[in-house]
């Protein structure tokens, strides 16, 4: 049988990063073995559930490039994809347990069961429902179902004690016992979550249910309806948890937002991919910058920890560099470009086209998130007067041989041709290098800060080359009258 995974968020908050991180694993393992991947959206609480909820996750995957083989906006063989267009299949399946003996009306209030569970406190027992429903008789029940008496079905919990193997952790058992009878279906008619999530892995033909180890205190309650309900359960694998950097539960304080928050600051769809994987799995050769392809060939479950994984955004940060880096010129150009606000393009409208993807290119190495690119284009974009006033604010302090260098600089750039290229600034400097017998790194910081106006920035030979002859001219006849003041 083909491997068949769900990805089954439950549309009451946007995508986040941990559930981002269940979606990935299930979507690396079944593209590595050629199987679906189903979305399905897990709506059963009607309050809390919203559109734009289920439109920010459908967002967050097709940004991410996450494709979907069903889902509630392509459908599929085994549809509809959203729990509450699926009621009659929970109907029909309470009624298959009610009928067996294995599930029953429960007519107790809010009021009873919290008396209940008080009374259990003060005799300092664990709580678990009386059962007290499960005695009423058939004309019992149906002479309160007549007065139109609210009431819940609830599943009849078997005393077994129950073994599955889970793909991370291994063998697991459960005492049944220690389990309430649970309700399948509320008091407004729509199932509980572990209801509906057994009936729709069943129903959807799901082999693999991957999904973090805070559910794995559900699987014994989901395990049983698959007993009950003669289905044959599908292999389960608990991931670990999302840690932050101190191990407490990841909170928004330390990176827990919104996925499309991380594209609003600039991080590319890959960096998130990849560093996600890497929390909670490994690939064989611990190779950490991967592309997505890269991943989906290695990935396998039996590499995913079973301890928690620290997020951490410096790191986080750091990888995305690294995937900035491989980009080329127009992969590079196109991802900068929304991130650039309205003063930086206006201030670089002077540049063509060509120019502007060289001037990009030449900040690539500094760029952490693509919103840094407007701090590192500002001194492509300097106006005569801006660079003035910068220039005011620099300390004039400079070394003799500083002054020496950039005196000759301006000498050769204004016998220069006037094409430059980073090669042909390169043998100016070389030249002058030898001419005051200094080390041509040694001109590299005054040159800069002659010539841009700042101590640290791009690429040195291809940023001046770019600035051009007549900007480069101005820039230092204006900086040499002013010291000479
Ligand atoms: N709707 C559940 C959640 O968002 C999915 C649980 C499961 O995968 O079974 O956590």
């Amino acid at each position: 049988m083909n491997m068949r995974v769900r990805f089954a968020p439950s549309p009451t908050g946007n995508l986040h990063i941990g559930t981002l991180r269940t979606a990935l694993f299930n979507w690396f393992l079944v593209r590595h073995n050629n199987g679906a991947c189903i979305l399905r959206m897990e709506d059963t609480d009607a309050e809390r559930s919203q559109p734009e909820f289920e439109k920010n996750i459908t967002d967050a995957l097709k940004w991410l490039g996450l494709s979907m083989d069903e889902s509630p906006d392509l459908g599929g063989e085994y549809g509809p994809y959203r729990q509450s267009e699926r009621v009659h299949l929970y109907k029909a399946a309470s009624q298959q347990l009610i009928d067996k003996g294995d599930a029953y009306p429960c007519f107790c209030t809010t009021e009873d069961l919290g008396k209940e569970r008080e009374e259990a406190i003060r005799k300092g027992e664990p709580y678990v429902y009386s059962r007290k429903c499960l005695a009423l008789s058939q004309s019992e029940i149906d002479e309160k179902k007549k007065r139109g008496v609210a009431h819940t079905i609830r599943f009849k919990m078997p005393d077994h004690t129950l073994h599955f193997t889970d793909i991370i952790r291994g063998d697991i058992s459960f005492d049944l016992a220690l389990n309430a009878d649970f309700v399948i279906i509320k008091s407004d008619g729509s199932a509980s979550y572990n209801f509906a999530v057994v009936v729709d892995d069943h129903e959807m033909a799901i082999t693999h249910v991957i999904r973090g180890e805070d559910h794995i205190s559900n699987t014994p309650r989901q395990l049983a309806l698959f007993e009950a309900l003669s289905y044959t359960p599908p292999k389960f694998a608990h991931l670990p948890m999302i840690l932050a950097p101190d191990r407490t539960k990841l909170s928004k304080r330390f990176g827990a937002t919104s996925v499309l928050d991380y594209h609003e600051k600039g991080y590319l769809p890959q960096t998130i991919i990849n560093y996600l994987a890497l929390l909670g799995w490994s690939p064989p050769d611990d190779t950490e910058v991967m592309s997505l392809s890269d991943i989906v060939r290695l990935f396998s479950l039996d590499r995913v920890s079973k301890s928690g994984a620290i997020f951490d955004v410096e790191k986080l940060k750091w990888m995305n560099g690294q995937h900035i880096r491989l980009l080329d010129q127009n992969a590079l150009f196109e991802a900068v470009t929304p991130f650039m606000t309205s003063e930086t393009q206006a201030s670089l409208s002077r540049y063509s086209e060509n120019e502007m993807k060289e001037i990009i290119m030449s900040v690539k190495d500094n760029l952490d998130v693509l919103l840094d690119i407007n701090q590192y284009l500002e001194m492509y974009g300097l106006s005569k007067e801006g660079y003035q006033e910068k220039m005011h604010q620099v300390d004039f302090n400079w070394k003799e041989e500083e002054k020496q260098v950039i005196g000759l600089f301006l000498e050769a750039i204004a016998k220069a041709d006037e094409h430059f290229s980073p090669e042909s600034m390169g043998h100016i400097l070389e030249e002058i290098a030898q001419n005051v017998g200094l080390k041509k790194g040694k001109l590299f910081k005054p040159i800069r800060l002659a010539c841009t106006g700042y101590t640290s920035g791009p690429q040195l030979l291809t940023c001046l080359s770019i600035l051009g002859k007549k900007v480069l001219l101005e820039r230092l006849q204006f900086l040499l009258e002013n010291r000479e003041k």
